[in-house]
């Protein structure tokens, strides 16, 4: 046989579904979007016994009610596309939580076989599981696995295929949800078959519990489909409400809820948990939580925590960077010496090497960064995080799910905007939502963090990691208050509720972390060979075209020609031999003098092609404005390069400073160029650093907004709003940081 059978993996976040996926599947993924819906779709295949098995992995949800797009999904695909079987995964560490699922699946009447996950966590806590009594009391296979280390996955896509096969349904009565939910449910059943009422996609007693439960989406579905048999269904739906309202003081939801716990909590009493130690007894994981989500602990635990984070980063990363710095050097060198003088030699040692190398020579940094991040994730510590900052979100009118929305975003100095903006799907409220999403590039993402490590370094070297703790408040204390005044103006509105689910703690395994840490790196590192390149390459062409006129260059080459011939000739000698040698030998004292001379006129020179560039009258052009927070022409050209990617910052300077010098220089002596020059102050790269950190999201953020806010508009927004606060902000700093100096 070679039929194509479709099985769904479908559970709790946190129960091991990636996990799971990636065993069965490899390699073999396909990963897209489910259509009309930014929600990811990844899908891979098995073979087994001559069966292709496609296996979709749904979104992980708690509940398959239509409150989360992530929930729609899962329960659309469940009932329209009807796989052949269902595997639930549950995480047998927290059985009872993830049953509630379960009890749903049930209600869908699909083949389903259930994989109890991380049965290695129960039993290190002391549950042990008795799998084939929990297999007798829910009627479907239940095949005890360990998703991490591969262990009964074999055995479980066994008993799927099996199951897949028979069609063969669960072999139990329907759950009971009361007299009076049950007798509405078998009236509403009946009316609905009787009038063949969107039985076409839905199950009748399915689309019953769904009315019951008040499903708007299932509502208006019927509205369309037939006003007449729908309003009937509600009408029948109205009656019991009344009648529960009267006699329980309560709604059908609420009932239908509680029976789902109570069959769940009666399964679990029949012998099938039992616990080696007193239930009572704190879970490591509970005890953790005492200490470090403690309402004053819990804050000064987070930002020794993170405190610890940069000092690890910035210790760590100073040795490496240097050597790969060194090593774009040597590049740079070997280019220098192979190619001759002119345009193709500019643009491959100013722009692809300089330009390319700044970004990449971050790479030690981002990767020390990330591995931490991925520690902290990994552990489950991000989630505390999250939940502690829960509590203060309210109070600026955003929600619990923004705060991992920011984190993504560089909320913790080093991720990315594009995927905190997606991961603001998970927000219900549309407002919530947009105020998150125009908020989180605000975020220290890891392109921005070059940038900030670099002016960090050379302006305030002694408290690195304090300044970095100091940039990361701050960002978060901007995108707070712009978010509640957006919430306070053009999105203003109710806020929604939300529960927080903890994972429990995890030791990370060490090839958890580098996987984590290498994703995150490679993306890094593929932009700088990508898109980067090709902003290096048009910013060096801006920054090199138009050259001077030939009236310009040559009255540069009089004053050279007129300052060798008033030396002696075997000075000049001296001189052009080691040019052309680039021997380090050293030279004669009046050898010395005559090349500086020589050198400051070419120096000049250079620095008036840059300003008669493309580049440099744009730059200067923008001094009009730019003199107010004191960027000069310089700086304003890689704040423009910026806003194609923030990374180029760095590299747009060092070439902009560097073509106004005799050798091309690496970013390392960006730093030591801007150290010595007067017109750079603390006070300026301080302004430098907050217009960096607010002004407009980079180009890819930006389509990113645009798709997720369903109209340019917010883009143009985004450009204008963040720029001028920025500009604001940045002008402040310097102007009110002069008088007070
Ligand atoms: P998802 O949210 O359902 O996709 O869950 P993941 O697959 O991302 O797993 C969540 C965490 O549980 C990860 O850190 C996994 O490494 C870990 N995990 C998954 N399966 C097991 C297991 O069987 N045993 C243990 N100890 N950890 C597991
Ligand atoms: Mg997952």
């Amino acid at each position: 046989m070679n039929l194509e059978i479709t099985m769904a993996l479908a559970g709790n976040p946190n129960a091991g579904k990636t996990t799971l996926f990636n065993a069965i599947t490899g390699s073999r993924q396909h990963v897209g979007n489910y259509p009309g819906v930014t929600v990811e779709k990844k899908e891979g295949y098995y073979e087994l016994q001559g069966s292709k098995l496609k296996i979709v992995d749904l979104p992980g949800t708690y509940s398959l009610t239509a409150y989360s797009v992530e929930e729609e999904v899962a329960r659309d695909f469940l009932v329209k596309e009807k796989p052949q079987v269902v595997i639930n995964i549950v995480d047998a560490s927290n059985l009872e939580r993830n049953l509630y699922l379960t009890s749903q699946f049930f209600e869908m009447d699909l083949p389903m076989v259930i994989a109890l996950n991380m049965v290695d966590v129960a039993k290190d806590r002391g549950i042990a599981i008795d799998e084939v009594r929990l297999s007798t009391l829910l009627g479907v296979p239940v095949v005890p696995i360990v998703a991490r280390t591969g262990a009964g996955v074999d055995t479980l896509m066994q008993v799927a295929l099996e199951r897949a096969m028979s069609g063969q349904v669960r072999s139990m009565a329907a759950i009971s949800y009361g007299e009076d939910i049950d007798a509405a449910l078998l009236k509403m059943e009946e009316r609905i078959a009787v009038g063949r009422f969107m039985t076409d996609t839905y199950l009748a007693r399915w689309l019953s519990i769904k009315l019951l439960e008040g499903d708007q989406q299932i509502i208006d579905q019927g509205r369309i489909e037939s006003p007449q048999r729908a309003s009937e269904l509600l009408e029948m739906v109205h009656n019991v409400s009344v009648h529960l309202q009267k006699t329980l003081e309560t709604v059908p939801e609420a009932i239908i809820a509680d029976h789902r716990y109570g069959f769940i909590k009666s399964i679990i009493l029949q012998g099938v948990v039992t616990y080696k130690f007193d239930e009572n007894r704190l879970y490591t994981s509970d005890k953790i939580d005492k200490v470090v989500t403690h309402r004053f602990f819990g804050p000064l635990i987070m930002v020794g925590v993170l405190m610890g984070l940069y000092h690890f980063t910035f210790t760590y990363s100073e040795l490496p960077i240097a050597w790969v710095g060194k090593l774009f050097d040597l590049l740079a060198g070997v280019a220098d010496q192979l190619l001759a003088d002119g345009p193709l030699k500019s643009l491959v040692v100013s722009g692809i090497i300089h330009g390319v190398g700044g970004v990449l020579g971050f790479v030690p940094l981002i990767i020390f960064m990330f591995f931490g991040l991925a520690f902290l994730e990994d552990s489950g510590y991000l989630a505390r995080v999250a939940f502690m900052l829960d509590r203060v979100f309210r109070v600026f009118g955003l929600h619990g799910n923004s705060v991992m929305a920011y984190i993504v975003s560089g909320g913790i100095a080093g991720g990315c905007a594009v995927p905190g903006v997606m991961a603001t799907r998970t927000l219900r409220s549309h407002r919530e939502r947009m105020a998150t999403l125009l908020t989180a590039p605000f975020m220290n993402c890891g392109a921005k963090l070059p940038v900030l490590a670099m002016l960090i370094g050379t302006f305030f070297a002694k408290y690195q990691a304090q300044f970095m703790l100091f940039t990361t408040i701050l960002a978060w204390v901007v995108a707070l208050l712009v978010a509640k005044f957006l919430r306070l103006t053009i999105l203003k509105g109710e806020s929604t509720p939300f529960v927080m689910e903890l994972p429990p703690y995890r030791f990370p395994t060490f090839k958890g972390l580098l996987i984590h840490t290498w994703e995150k790196t490679w993306r890094y590192i593929r932009k700088a060979g990508t898109v980067i390149l090709g902003v290096s390459i048009l910013l060096w062409v801006m920054m090199t075209y138009p050259g001077l006129p030939e009236s310009r260059t040559g009255e540069f080459e009089r004053e050279r020609q007129l300052i060798m011939a008033s030396a002696l000739p075997e000075i000049v000698q001296a001189v052009v031999t080691q040019g052309e040698s680039q021997s380090e030998a050293p030279l004669s004292v009046e050898a010395e003098e005559l090349k500086a001379r020589l050198d400051s006129v070419t120096r000049q020179e250079a620095e008036l092609a840059l300003e008669y560039s493309v580049a440099g009258r744009i730059g200067k052009g923008l001094e009009a404005v730019s003199w107010l927070p004191g960027f000069d022409w310089r700086t304003n050209i890689a704040l423009i390069g910026g806003f194609a990617a923030k990374e180029v910052i760095v590299s747009t300077m060092a070439t902009a400073y560097s073509l106004g010098a005799i050798e091309a220089e690496s970013s390392g002596s960006l730093s030591r160029t801007l150290a010595v020059d007067p017109h750079w102050t603390p006070l300026l790269s301080l302004g430098l650093i907050v217009f960096i950190m607010f002004y407009s999201p980079c180009m890819v953020t930006l389509s990113c907004i645009i798709k997720e806010a369903g109209s340019w508009r917010w883009g143009v927004f985004s450009v204008l709003f963040n720029t001028g606060f920025a500009f604001i902000l940045a002008t402040l700093v310097y102007r009110v940081g002069s008088l007070m100096m």
